[in-house]
């Protein structure tokens, strides 16, 4: 690895592990929420096909469009459709998105498409892929980043700008894609299956406005971020802010429909100021088969990221240690179900941090030995 990975990835650590420790003490109860959340999700995945279908009926019982992708050829199919003849995307940060390869696609086919949460639009630029789940763009000092918005944003920002200056230039620039943008794309963090809506979670602002400004909205996720309720959604997305280090998160967006208004005679009339569609795109590529094997408990991970902070491995190997966006402890066994790619779990080195960190206990270090063995036959 090299001087900027050392240099920034030990930043982060120190910046993020002892917040996520404060938080974690001063609001004990977050602990009692992920032990229900644990036990709620496990319920979805041994019943998977019967949440579906609630889903299903809650998405289109709000006035929303609902699709399910066997892989991701199936999922770019049904964007394609959805998309048409517009051009101009806004995306929010999404793992999914990367699974599907949905940028990449879509810019090969003269898109005008663009990242806009931050670290995801220096990714972006740089041709790079995201190093960790939560802060994509750890791998880049602050001395590379200035570089990057040198070379493809205003040729005035050097190692001397500071971050706030080099944040407001992104923003000034961004806006203008929201602006135009024609179509919003983004993840999601839990979906609720009695109600059909989607949370999402950031602190930004640019999910509200990938959420709202265009005139249809998008939401790709997997099979496994289905809760069976609004109450579930809502404790995931706390459980997953405070592991981590944002607690209170800024903004969490809850999307149960295209817009609407009743203010006349309150008779329901869609759309109003928001989007007139909003579409969910729920994807499987190899989770239900996880679901019935030694992978399961995988699937209970809420992205926090917090595993990443506390395995050797991440810190010696960074986004070699995984295939990105699935990097880190928890993407050693996400590119096993995703990719079927069982090599890197040889570099897992079982120090058992991980597992002691995460808020899901899921027994990572197990279910890579799994993998190992999988691979080594
Ligand atoms: S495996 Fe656990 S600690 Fe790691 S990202 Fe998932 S939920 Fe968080």
């Amino acid at each position: 690895m090299d001087y900027d990975w050392n240099v920034s990835l030990n930043r982060a650590i120190l910046n993020n592990a002892p917040k996520v420790d404060k938080i974690l003490r001063e609001n004990p109860y977050i602990n009692d929420i992920a032990r229900d959340l644990r036990e709620r999700k496990l319920e979805v995945l041994s019943d998977i096909d019967t949440y579906i279908k609630r889903t299903e009926e809650s998405v289109k019982k709000n006035g929303g469009i609902f699709h399910i992708a066997r892989d991701s050829a199936e999922a770019m199919n049904i964007v394609r459709e959805i998309i048409g003849e517009r051009t101009k995307i806004v995306l929010s940060k999404s793992n999914v998105l990367y699974e599907i390869k949905l940028r990449e696609e879509l810019s090969k086919e003269g898109m005008d498409v663009w990242e806009t949460d931050l670290g995801e639009y220096l990714v972006q630029i740089n041709n790079d892929m995201p190093s960790h789940l939560v802060a994509p763009a750890v791998h880049l000092s602050k001395k590379r980043i200035s570089e990057i918005l040198n070379e493809n944003l205003d040729s005035t920002i050097n190692e001397y700008t500071s971050t706030e200056e080099m944040v407001k230039k992104v923003r000034d620039f961004l806006i203008t894609k929201y602006l135009s943008a024609e179509v919003g794309i983004t993840g999601a963090n839990a979906v609720s299956a009695d109600t059909g809506s989607i949370l999402l979670i950031e602190n930004e602002g640019n999910i509200r406005m990938d959420t709202v400004l265009p005139s249809t909205h998008i939401a790709i996720t997997g099979i496994d971020k289905i809760v069976p309720t609004l109450k579930d959604a809502f404790n995931e997305v706390i459980v997953q802010a405070a592991n981590a280090g944002f607690y209170p998160p800024t903004y969490v967006n809850l999307t149960s429909g295209p817009s609407a208004t009743g203010d006349i005679e309150l008779q329901k009339v869609t759309p109003a100021t928001g989007p007139k569609e909003f579409h969910v795109i729920l994807i499987d590529n190899g989770r239900r088969e996880a679901m019935n094997s030694d992978l399961k408990e995988s699937l209970l991970c809420i992205r926090c990221g917090r595993c990443y902070f506390s395995c050797p491995a991440y810190r010696l190997y960074g986004k070699e240690f995984g295939t990105s966006p699935y990097t880190g402890p928890t993407g050693i066994m996400w590119s096993a179900i995703v990719y079927k790619q069982y090599d890197k779990s040889e570099m897992c080195m079982h120090s058992g941090g991980c597992s002691v960190v995460c808020p899901m206990q899921i027994p990572i270090p197990k279910i890579i030995e799994k993998i190992k063995f999988k691979y080594t036959g």
